[in-house]
């Protein structure tokens, strides 16, 4: 008798762990997904309060939606936003609790190693594709090896938070006051609430999380007298990426940006931009927080501190795998021009997958938030698209997994520096107009004066054009 096919395991049960095992199941592949923490979608939860920006519509997984369909269930209504806590009820949870996927999810095993079987990163042995991979996985009763005939890590990167010193190294003192310090976007109104309430907090950060974190402070405020926030931004208030508004694909992100700026122009939050945080001491029961403004060294008192400054991702279990990527972003070299801030911030990408996300080890790919490195702009349904192509490549269907099946919302902005164009610009499309003022995608020549990419863009090579994708328009 033949021993069983090695499954194809996916690192982390959160939405894309989940959506790359419904996907495998699709293509008969047998998928065994093996999560760090007891149980499901452990990131999602730490936000769980938070109401999301995209609508149902945008998700759910197709290969999730049809198993789950089968099972008797009903998408919720598309145009609705479901918080994180109603991401899970509603959809992560039966998914992971439906006949397909129950018996192929392991909680409580945290992967903390991948090679090739009896090859390290560096020999090639005879036959270095043909090897199966290792993962040493920790579990309750140690450690134990699994063998993979391929590997999708799904592990995101909500482990890996950013620190708030401006170098990208923690601030001296951050981690001594590390008891003052909340990373990510906790629950202010909820169990967060006593940290916060009726006392000075410092928000460091300019995205999404951010924003979200200053809203909640504000509602806190209207009840809690002496509750105050400051917010910290690296770059000058001018240059802050506050989002599309109204021209923003999804309406709940757009708004976001707008009412968080509103809350500045209001007065109710105070703003220090640029603040770069240069050290973080303890003053009287308080945070002491040193940075520089306009170059000269300034200290502000907070009782808290909030960090949302985006998150790196975790590669130390990876060390024996062969993979390339960008030096700057920590994405692939295919993927990470199209998502690099430096370069532009459009925070649309175009779909990609399996071809994008290749490794030089054949079979293994990061996919999900982590596929995106420290590149903030990812969305749910990207990563659908990724493991959808993902999985018909390893199924043997080459001409699916170079089809494009999704089309993304827009962000609505592109151009964020206010100060260096006269408005937010809108991204270029196949419909705007000649002329008109818009921000290139990388795969455009930029020859017009709204296509230049910032002079601090390094040059990257020119990425070879998939004919599948969609062209994005042309400028100027
Ligand atoms: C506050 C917030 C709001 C967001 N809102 C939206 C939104 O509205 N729309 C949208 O499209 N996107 C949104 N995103 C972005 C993105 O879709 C989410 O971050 C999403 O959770 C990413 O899914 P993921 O499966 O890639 O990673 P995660 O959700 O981070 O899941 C990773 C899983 O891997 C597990 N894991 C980690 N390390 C290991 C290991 N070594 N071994 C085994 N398991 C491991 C973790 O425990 C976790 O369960 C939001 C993100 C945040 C932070």
């Amino acid at each position: 008798m033949s021993a069983p096919p090695l499954p194809v395991v996916v690192i982390g049960a959160g939405p894309i762990g989940l959506a790359a095992a419904a996907q495998l199941v699709s293509r008969g592949l047998t998928p065994l997904v093996l999560e760090a923490g007891d149980t499901i979608a452990v990131a999602v939860r730490a936000w769980a309060h938070v109401r999301m920006f995209s609508p149902w519509e945008f998700n759910v997984d197709s290969a999730a939606r049809a198993l789950l369909i089968a099972e008797g269930w009903r998408l919720p209504p598309a145009a609705v936003y479901p918080t994180g806590a109603e991401l899970i009820a509603q959809y992560l949870a039966p998914l992971a609790a439906s006949a397909a996927l129950q018996s192929r999810i392991r909680t409580g095993a945290r992967v903390i190693g991948v090679a090739r079987r009896d090859l390290g990163r560096l020999r090639n042995g005879h036959d270095r594709e043909a090897s199966p991979f290792v993962l040493q996985v920790e579990t309750a009763s140690g450690i134990e090896e699994i063998e993979a005939s391929a590997v999708i890590d799904c592990s995101g990167t909500w482990s890996a938070p950013n620190p708030a010193g401006s170098h990208g190294l923690p601030a001296p003192g951050e981690a001594a006051h590390a008891h003052r310090i909340a990373y990510g976007i906790p629950n202010v109104l909820g169990a967060a609430r006593p940290r916060q309430a009726g006392r000075t907090t410092l928000v460091v950060g300019a995205g999404h999380s951010a924003m979200n974190a200053v809203l909640d402070l504000v509602e806190l405020a209207k009840d809690v007298p002496g509750t105050r926030i400051l917010w910290a931004f690296r770059r000058p208030l001018a240059a802050v990426n506050f989002g599309g508004g109204a021209n923003d694909g999804l309406a709940e992100r757009g708004a976001l940006g707008a009412r968080a700026m509103a809350l500045i122009e209001e007065g109710a939050v105070t703003a220090l931009a640029p603040f770069l945080i240069d050290r973080i001491g303890g003053e009287g029961g308080a945070l002491a927080i040193t940075g520089r403004q306009d170059g000269r060294s300034t200290t502000v008192m907070a009782d808290e501190m909030i960090v949302a400054t985006g998150f790196r991702p975790d590669l130390s279990f990876l060390r024996e795998v062969r993979l390339s990527l960008d030096p700057a972003v920590e994405a692939t070299p295919a993927l990470a021009p199209l998502i690099d801030p430096n370069a532009h911030s459009c925070g649309t990408v175009r779909p990609h997958g399996e071809a994008e996300l290749r490794q030089p080890d054949s079979g293994f790919y990061i996919a999900g938030m982590k596929s995106y490195g420290r590149a903030p702009t990812f969305l749910l349904a990207t990563g659908h698209e990724q493991v959808r192509s993902i999985a018909a490549y390893l199924a043997g269907d080459i001409e699916a997994a170079r089809r494009v099946e999704l089309v993304l919302p827009e962000t609505g902005v592109c151009s964020t520096d206010r100060s260096r164009q006269a408005a937010t610009a809108p991204c270029c499309t196949p419909a705007t107009p000649q002329g008109v003022c818009c921000d290139a995608k990388p795969d455009l020549p930029a020859d017009a004066p709204c296509c230049a990419a910032p002079a601090s863009a390094a040059p990257r090579p020119v990425l070879a054009p998939l004919s599948a994708q969609p062209r994005s328009g042309r400028c100027g």
